[in-house]
């Protein structure tokens, strides 16, 4: 006959087995969901609408301000140069790749700072950087949002840019800003495991936007 289980056993099974569940529970949180074949410095999300984004953060970044942009805006409407603007930049997640796919989504490349001269970006080099627009346009800043962190547009009627898990802001929403101007600093606000910037470039096709690769638009080049 199976022995008899008295209640303080039963009570003392069913903590253990709560116990087992939360310590599994905390494991996966220490992997960060992230995934492991990417290094863990490009684990980043990028700017745009998701879905059942976690609550409490807002989900997603602003639409940018429409009715201002492109009529009478100073300099160069289209996006061009490093939006670091600094030698020692590198690649840390190509185009439509990883978390970048599919690139008409994601479409974006995740630029660091290599501070040590080993060829390899880190933290260390990266953090609080400073970043510029790379053309000129009407900004959209949304603090706080998930999975892009601290985010701004740049964007008139022909191009809009895209910088994500910023550590802060030098502009205002609603502002108007030239290519080259400073707007924000390196961080990494979001859904990002290291300092990076996320980079986007849109092109206005239509009545709609379509992503196309920074590097065609010469992200790693000096800025003009
Ligand atoms: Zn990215």
């Amino acid at each position: 006959m199976a022995p008899r289980i008295g209640p303080a056993q039963l009570v003392f099974y069913g903590l253990a087995f709560l116990g087992l569940i939360f310590a599994l529970g905390e494991v996966r949180q220490q992997l960060g969901g992230s995934d492991t074949s990417l290094s863990s410095y490009v684990r980043s999300g990028v700017a745009g609408n998701l879905e059942g984004a976690s609550p409490g953060l807002t989900d997603a970044v602003a639409e940018p301000v429409e009715s201002m942009a492109g009529r009478g805006l100073p300099g160069a409407l289209r996006p061009y140069g490093n939006p670091l603007r600094a030698p020692n930049t590198v690649m840390t997640q190509d185009y439509g790749v990883g978390t970048h796919a599919p690139a008409e989504i994601w479409g974006a490349v995740d630029l660091a700072l290599d501070g040590d001269g080993d060829g390899l970006a880190d933290p260390e080099g990266s953090w609080d950087q400073p970043v510029y627009a790379t053309h000129s346009g009407v900004v959209t800043t949304t603090p706080n949002s998930y999975p892009a962190g601290n985010h701004i547009w740049v964007s008139n009627d022909e191009y809009r840019t895209g910088y994500a898990h910023l550590s802060g802001f030098a502009v205002r929403n609603g502002q108007t800003v030239r290519q080259g101007e400073l707007i924000g600093y390196i961080g990494s606000t979001g859904m990002s495991s290291g300092p990076h910037l996320d980079y986007q470039v849109w092109v206005k096709q239509g009545d709609g936007w379509v992503n196309v690769n920074p590097l065609e638009f010469g992200a790693l080049e000096p800025a003009p």
